[in-house]
């Protein structure tokens, strides 16, 4: 940046008879902008969003049962400082992933380190490290993330080595270090997924404990606007237009 811009500055500067101090001044201000928003670019980039969802686009009045303010609340880092987690519950296209990963760019931007992964792409992952004997390392990067956004966690079940693997990763982080994780089941079915009952109940306890918890069940946003959207088009051509008074 400094290389790129220091003429043009200096150029300026002099035309403006501006002091010297007020040139380096300008031009650190300037360098100190681009590494700051360098950083921020790298650290978003890193945390692995599949798509980017703000909350500016997100219809709080499609779920009227989700408390807005708490949501928002979970754009402030206190909640990753204090080591709590966060579960969002409902079903398909009610808007989780879209609120996880809206919550994840807004404290991406507050310094935390973040990383966002499906429940099923974080356990392929763990089972090759374990294959290639580089679990411990990869349980270290891991560790060293602020926030763990698990999504679609009851999608797929895993094997009992997955399983396990999950386990370990959300049981190492109790009180240390956070997770969001997002689910369409409800909890009494995470059995299905962790297979067996001991693992289920151990791993339910320690994600829930200090934890934020969200009903996001409602109707699926994805469904009622397509809906609306074949409702639009029959309205046009089936119904005549109304006469205006
Ligand atoms: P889920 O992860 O719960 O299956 P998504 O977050 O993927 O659902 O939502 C499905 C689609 O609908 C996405 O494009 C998302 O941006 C959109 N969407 C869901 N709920 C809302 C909402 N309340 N306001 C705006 N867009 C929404
Ligand atoms: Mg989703």
């Amino acid at each position: 940046m400094m290389l790129a811009e220091h003429a043009k500055l200096a150029r300026e500067a002099a035309e403006r008879d501006e002091p010297y101090h007020a040139y380096l001044l300008r031009l650190t201000e300037l360098e100190v902008a681009a590494r700051t928003a360098n950083a921020l670019a790298a650290r978003i980039r890193s945390a692995g969003f599949p798509v980017h969802k703000e909350f500016d686009t997100f219809d709080f009045t499609a779920l009227p049962s989700l408390p807005k303010q708490k949501v928002l609340e979970l754009t402030r880092r206190e909640w990753v400082d204090q080591h709590f987690n966060a579960c969002l519950l409902g079903g398909s296209g009610t808007g989780k992933t879209h609120v996880a990963t809206a919550v994840g760019l807004s404290l991406c931007r507050l310094g935390v380190r973040v990383r966002f992964v499906t429940a099923a792409s974080l356990v392929t992952e763990l089972e090759s490290a374990q294959q290639e004997h580089r679990l411990d390392r990869l349980l270290t990067a891991l560790d060293r993330l602020e926030l763990l956004i698990v999504d679609e966690l009851g999608y797929l079940s895993f094997s009992r080595v997955g399983a396990e693997l999950l386990f370990q990763v959300f049981a190492e982080r109790y009180e240390r270090r956070s997770l969001l994780v997002t689910s369409n089941l409800p909890f009494s079915e995470w059995g299905s997924v962790f297979q067996g009952e001991r693992m289920t109940a151990a791993l339910l306890d320690r994600l829930t404990h200090r934890c934020h918890l969200f009903d996001m069940n409602g109707e699926s946003y994805r469904f009622r606007e397509s809906m609306q959207a074949k409702q639009t088009r029959a309205d046009k051509t089936s119904k005549p237009a109304k006469a205006k008074k």
